[in-house]
């Protein structure tokens, strides 16, 4: 059977960095304890989303990047409001988790969510 795919779109706070994705239903959030995840505090997409189901709009300049460690992964920000918006995960560069907290109509905070293990990948 195939999954249920559906289409959310999401904003930073000021509205500088915009994006569309696609992927199956939300229906829980992942919380990541690694060392950013754990700071951050938001919940992310529980599945990856390939670069071709993501699309991002950002004004330009304002779409800002932090890397540490390995630096594979990219942990995108707005450079204007300070909120993270996505990541380019580093177990699958060039995919992307969305901070659930972005995206229009989803009452991020009232989902189930499960602890993935990010401390010790
Ligand atoms: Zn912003």
């Amino acid at each position: 059977m195939r999954p249920v795919m559906e289409t959310y779109s999401g904003t930073c706070h000021c509205g500088a960095v915009r994006f569309t994705f696609r992927t199956r239903e939300i229906s829980s959030a992942m919380l990541c304890d690694c060392s950013i995840c754990s700071r951050r505090g938001a919940g992310l997409t529980p599945e990856t989303i390939p670069p071709a189901d993501m699309h991002i709009t950002a004004a330009p300049g304002t779409l800002k990047t932090y890397q540490f460690g390995t630096k594979t992964a990219q942990h995108h920000f707005c450079g204007t409001c300070g909120i993270h918006t996505f990541v380019e995960t580093r177990l699958n560069p060039g995919h992307y988790r969305v901070n659930l907290g972005c995206i229009k109509g989803l009452d991020a905070l009232r989902l189930p969510s499960e602890i993935y293990d990010g401390q010790n990948l």
